[in-house]
């Protein structure tokens, strides 16, 4: 793999779109999107993350001249997209949903499609991101499970690191700070993505009310406000690192979203983050 990089370009636009397919009557649409559904647009800022990987040409020192990708989003992305309105505007999303889901697999078809990018730069991932607190990822070197959704959440919490297995001293010694007897405090954000084939007509591959649900009862409600150490019964007799605290949200939720849990991220500070994956 020596000489081999990736990078990635991020574009924005913004366009209408809506959870009702043009193609369908009223009924049908109202039973497809339940409380989404609406005949009329709603917007987004939407931003795009393009990554593509190549060889490092020896004469130029790039992959790819990075002009030549944006030009080729512009032509090819933005210019269908950027103050449109997807549903009516792109003949693709007369006949589907216009989710996520399947807008970053649009964007995905489009890019691959020969002479689109400029040769050399291999397109491996995207991440559309639609509002702050969701986005979808693809990544193309997958079989299965290629796209996931992700959702933020915010939970403010203290805890006071202290290992039981250790002395005093040694707590303050490998803790400093943080073994502060009446403990100290962060605004965690948790991100969890599903993964999952999207449903072929909804083009969802799940229900994102549903993953709120499930997050805030089994998570974000459960420890917002909390003190971890002395409130919360799973963290009894245990250190309350970020490590622990990450395993036992993965494994709070995995049994219980309505797709598959794919990933955690928490972000203890902007500066330290904890990511745990599904195998
Ligand atoms: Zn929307
Ligand atoms: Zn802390």
């Amino acid at each position: 793999m020596s000489g081999t990089v990736r990078m990635t370009r991020k574009v924005t636009f913004s366009s209408g779109h809506r959870y009702w397919i043009n193609d369908l009557d009223e009924i049908q649409n109202r039973e497809l999107f339940g409380r989404w559904a609406s005949r009329y647009n709603h917007g987004h800022n939407y931003v795009l993350d393009v990554t593509v990987e190549g060889l490092v040409d020896a004469s130029t020192g790039m992959v790819v001249n990075i002009k030549r990708v944006d030009d080729a989003l512009k032509a090819h992305i933005l210019s269908q997209f950027d103050q449109k309105s997807i549903n009516d505007e792109i003949p693709a999303f007369a006949s589907q949903s216009s989710s996520l889901e399947n807008l970053i697999q649009y964007i995905a078809e489009v890019l691959s499609h020969p002479g689109v990018l400029p040769t050399g730069a291999n397109l491996t991932n995207l991440r559309l991101e639609e509002m702050p607190r969701l986005f979808a990822e693809l990544d193309l070197s997958k079989t299965s499970d290629m796209i996931t959704l992700t959702r933020t959440y915010e939970f403010a919490a203290s805890h006071r690191l202290h290992s039981p297995a250790l002395s005093d001293a040694e707590n303050i010694e490998l803790f400093g700070k943080c073994n502060n007897k009446a403990g100290h405090g962060h605004n965690y954000l948790l991100e969890v993505s599903v993964t999952g084939t999207p449903d072929p007509r909804t083009g969802m591959l799940a229900d994102i009310g549903e993953v709120d649900r499930v997050v805030n009862e089994l998570v974000v409600d459960r420890y917002d406000h909390k003190n971890l150490n002395e409130d919360i019964p799973e963290f009894d007799n245990r250190t309350t690192t970020s490590e622990v605290v990450s395993i036992e949200i993965f494994n709070r939720l995995k049994d219980h979203l309505p797709a598959k849990l794919q990933r955690i991220r928490l972000h203890e500070t902007a500066r330290n983050i904890f990511e745990v994956s599904a195998p």
